[in-house]
């Protein structure tokens, strides 16, 4: 099997899943159903990191299937992004007490694994839903009202060499090449935040056929995803014809 072939990607994927199964890093492990680990494409071109699983997801195993699963099915819908193309994670593997957020020991423990499904994806980019999953994967304490739609340049090796923030590069900027020799963690992606789809339901009621209310923030997130596809589909294209010659 070629290594970074599809089936190679789907077997480590299984392996590593099957590992974080019965983690007790933390001891968050006490009260989950089960470890989510996450699920999609294994050749996506993007990976979405959101916080943790919430109830729903704790019960079934699968990430974003509550009320923020149908928001963000909603909006990826309106902007002709089909989810099954997307690899969808968060950054626990297991819900908190009440819904709490992350401490700090929590997502160091659980970090590896998104790490290593980070490595193994190998994704274009990767766009992390709310402030929680911005400010592990890059460091420092960004606010995601501010920073939603800004292209964060090689979010990794800031935060694995000082910890410090990394540089915001000027929205609308297209962001560089990765390296063809990637090597496990020393990873180089780049990152876009957008809001987490919990906050976004806050002012979106649900109407009486299931389905939610679009208001303002929903549709600053649409735009945010249509400049997301717009530039993953301008990096995929260059990335071809390179192949090509
Ligand atoms: S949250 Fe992560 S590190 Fe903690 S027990 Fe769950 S899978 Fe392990």
């Amino acid at each position: 099997m070629e290594k970074w072939s599809r089936e190679w990607k789907l077997e480590q994927l299984s392996l590593l899943k099957a590992e974080w199964a019965v983690c007790q890093k933390c001891p968050l492990c006490e009260g989950r159903k089960n470890v989510v680990f996450g699920e999609g494409n294994p050749e996506a071109q993007i990976i979405m990191i959101s916080e943790a699983p919430g109830e729903e997801e704790d019960k079934s195993g699968i990430p974003f299937i509550g009320n923020s699963g149908v928001m963000l099915n909603s909006m990826l819908k309106q902007v002709d992004i089909d989810r099954k193309s997307l690899y969808i994670t968060n950054i626990l593997g297991c819900k908190t007490p009440k819904n709490r957020d992350p401490i700090s020991t929590e997502i160091a423990a659980c970090m590896d694994r998104v790490y290593r499904i980070i490595y193994l994806i190998d994704p274009i980019l990767i766009v992390s839903l709310g402030k929680v999953a911005l400010q592990a994967l890059v460091g420092g304490r960004w606010s995601v009202n501010q920073e939603r739609g800004k292209i964060f340049s090689s979010p990794f090796p800031a935060m694995k060499t000082t910890g410090e923030r990394n540089g915001v590069s000027v929205p609308g900027v297209f962001f560089p090449k990765k390296g063809e020799n990637k090597k496990e963690f020393t990873l180089d992606y780049d990152l876009i935040p957008i809001l987490h789809p919990s906050f976004i339901l806050k002012e979106s009621p649900q109407k009486a056929d299931g389905t939610f209310l679009i208001g303002g923030e929903a549709h600053r997130t649409m735009d945010d995803l249509n400049h997301i596809k717009s530039l993953v589909e301008r990096f995929a294209l260059e990335q071809s014809k390179t192949k090509i010659l």
